[in-house]
């Protein structure tokens, strides 16, 4: 399963969810691998100890024009979309503009006179890591001076493969780089901010997924400054709202000294893994069935959670059969390599659970 963390705009906080995601997930033993398609400035390295294992280079074809063959009809130059050729022909000037080159082949098939040849120019690397947990970690890493990283991205996932957990740290912004990461996503995390700026490029991803048939759920990062413009255009557009993360400068702080939060906050340790644990199982029981429906363990210890949890189940068109509280006596019972229901019958889960399970019986049968 692939999921793409990406935000309309840079400074959302996608990199701090993607990364924390990933730790979360190795710590526990998970098969997870995360993928930096932020080629313009990749930095999730930053947060981890890792050993690079390989590393190759990405390339694409670009023209070469022979002058000597030219008839300068200028077909090239009109063909090309990017700009990337350079034609005065009352001068004899004909140059291709390398770092505009998209390397899309155009010009070449529009040429009748066999004037161009290709070569090959590197326009980036993909790197492959291993962390100190013995997680992979995929760098996508764009050369200086190029315009496109689509190809690298592009690489760059491939590289990660398909098994388990594949996270892939989106470049910000809905354009192609944008695109190719979500494009091979199942699911896309939108990480935004509750501010004007943070609503508008928010819309923008939104509208763009649409087009692209993706499904999407919103965390709202440093959600305690700003206004509500956020909440009530997800309201509006019926997009899960996952989470809200407050302002808090210790974030800020190990952030910025590259480490992760989650390796010192439990609460949010907490909330990552509950975030993928829940999409997970959703996805691979759709696989399977035509309904999902969902229990809500120890619900009340984050009540806030609960709610947002009921609300991503009911955008996702499942079935929320019931919140069980918690209660030390599961423990007990595990302790004692009994069931709940059975050593203590009357408390109020055991009861729950007898309600969820009849229920379910009685739609079962429906
Ligand atoms: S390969 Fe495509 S982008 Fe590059 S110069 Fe030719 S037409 Fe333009
Ligand atoms: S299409 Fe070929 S012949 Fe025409 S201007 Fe370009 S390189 Fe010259």
């Amino acid at each position: 399963m692939k999921i793409a963390v990406a935000s309309g705009k840079g400074g959302t906080g996608k990199t701090f969810v993607a990364t924390n995601l990933f730790n979360v997930l190795s710590g526990r033993g998970e098969k997870v691998t995360l993928v930096d398609c932020d080629a313009e400035a990749p930095d999730d390295l930053l947060f981890f100890e890792a050993t690079k294992k390989n590393e190759f280079e990405v390339t694409h074809q670009v023209p070469v024009i022979n002058k000597d063959a030219c008839t300068w009809c200028g077909r090239c130059s009109s063909w090309c979309n990017y700009n990337a050729i350079f034609y005065v022909p009352t001068a004899k000037v004909i140059e291709v503009i390398e770092n505009l080159c998209h390397g899309c082949g155009a010009c070449c098939f529009a040429c009748n006179t066999g004037a161009i040849t290709e070569k090959p120019v590197v326009l980036g690397m993909v790197s492959s890591h291993m962390t100190d947990r013995g997680y992979a970690l995929v760098e996508s890493r764009l050369r200086v001076n190029e315009m496109s990283p689509v190809r690298v991205i592009k690489a760059a996932i491939k590289e990660a493969g398909d098994e388990g957990v594949v996270l892939l740290d989106s470049p910000p912004g809905t354009s192609c780089p944008f695109i190719q990461t979500v494009d091979k996503a199942d699911y896309v995390l939108l990480v935004t901010e509750p501010t004007p700026f943070g609503l508008s490029d928010l819309r923008q991803s939104v509208e763009t997924l649409k087009t692209m048939n993706k499904k999407c759920g919103v965390i709202i990062n440093r959600a305690d400054i700003g206004d509500n413009g956020v909440r009530d255009y997800l309201g509006e557009e019926q997009i899960p709202l996952l989470a809200e993360i407050n302002y808090d400068t210790a974030i800020a702080r190990s952030y910025s000294e590259g480490r992760l939060i989650t390796e010192k906050d439990d609460k949010l340790a907490g909330f990552f893994a509950g975030l993928a644990d829940l999409k997970r199982v959703h996805e691979v029981a759709r696989k399977f069935t035509s309904e999902v429906g969902v229990i809500i363990n120890k619900y009340d210890l984050n009540e806030g959670m609960a709610d947002r949890i009921e609300g991503w189940c009911a955008a996702q068109g499942s079935t929320l059969l019931g919140r069980l509280p918690f209660d030390r006596k599961v423990t007990e019972a595990m302790v004692a390599s009994r069931s709940v229901v059975e050593m203590h019958p009357d408390i109020e889960i055991s009861k729950t659970i007898k309600e969820i399970w009849n229920n379910l019986m009685v739609n079962g049968k429906e």
